[in-house]
């Protein structure tokens, strides 16, 4: 399987492709260099297509974990995009509505986002922006595109909270788009949201599983490899273009999202037209997981209590 995919990570870069080998034990000399023996590239274990859905007070989003073809990827619950130049697709946003029992990362792309919450807390999300959030044992918060024309486009991933922490007090973050650390090569660059790449540390810290998020941008022909733990489930969300993936060079195109198989790197080759990819990666959870709506506990009777708790307004506070 590494010869394999050495050997064509070498004629890529034998045919001018620039090899962009980040994260991982490459040399800088690609043709002199395999692979380190240990590397187990990981395979597409699954590919599937973002659901076109409605959230909130009518949102258009397309949502690719949470749907009824991916329902969960431990410990991702939810991936959502939102991607459109129609404003009455977006304009009604996210009104007030509770949480409890996860963490959200907000990612936006284009366009600008407002966030208000039971905390306390408000932030303007624009275009780089990054967010995340404890919901903790419970929050209200509304989420309102702050523009009435022009392309928004974003995504939201909901992060599981472990058992003993799902009552946790409920925290907030909004970091600058100048706090993303940016590693650029020959053959593209990356936007270190979390976790490492390229010796630089991306801002989103607080998330309780630490997970790898990285916004990755690969030119025609190039080639990634960066190293992920094995423990870690791991997926690729295609936002442009199209990408092969896994040493079998599975074609994964825009809006597809790849689920990886067991090993220990990612493998990606830019296709055609180069690639846009938001790689994320973490150690599941393993507990049981009761969800309904904004609310993921780990029994049904949790789930009874959040929503009792949401009616007697003792969700927040306290
Ligand atoms: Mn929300």
């Amino acid at each position: 399987m590494a010869t394999k995919l050495s050997r064509r990570a070498l004629l890529v870069a034998a045919e001018g492709g620039a090899l962009w080998m980040a994260g991982c034990r490459a040399s800088s000399d690609a043709t002199s260099s395999a692979p380190a023996r240990s590397a187990e590239a990981r395979s597409v274990a699954q590919v599937v297509p973002a659901q076109a859905t409605r959230d909130g007070a009518g949102v258009a989003l397309r949502r690719a974990i949470g749907s009824r073809l991916l329902p969960l990827l431990d410990p991702f619950l939810l991936l959502d995009e939102i991607r459109s130049e129609r404003a009455d697709e977006y304009v009604k946003g996210f009104p007030d509505h509770p949480h409890r029992g996860f963490e959200t990362v907000t990612l936006m792309i284009d366009g600008a986002m407002e966030h208000r919450d039971s905390v306390g807390n408000q932030g303007r999300l624009v275009s780089g922006s990054v967010q995340w959030m404890t919901a903790g044992r419970g929050i209200v918060h509304s989420e309102m595109p702050k523009q009435e024309r022009g392309l928004l486009w974003g995504f939201q991933l909901w992060v599981n909270l472990p058992r003993k922490l799902k009552m946790s007090a409920p925290r907030y973050q909004d970091i600058a788009p100048a706090r993303v650390p940016e590693v650029t090569t020959g053959a593209g660059f990356a936007r270190v949201l979390a976790g490492s790449f390229g010796g630089e540390t991306g801002p989103v810290e607080g998330i309780v599983v630490a997970p790898t998020m990285l916004d990755l941008t690969l030119s025609p022909g190039s080639v990634l490899e960066h190293s992920l733990p094995a423990t870690h489930n791991a997926f690729v969300f295609v936002m442009m273009g199209d990408a092969a993936l896994g040493p079998e060079g599975r074609n994964v195109a825009a809006r597809e999202l790849a689920v990886l198989g067991p090993g220990n790197t990612l493998v990606a080759t830019g296709g055609s037209e180069g690639a846009r990819l938001l790689l994320v990666a973490a150690e599941p959870i393993g507990e049981p997981v009761a969800r309904r709506g904004p609310f993921v506990m780990n029994t049904e009777e949790e789930l009874d209590q959040a929503f009792e708790d949401y009616r007697s307004g003792r969700l927040v506070g306290g």
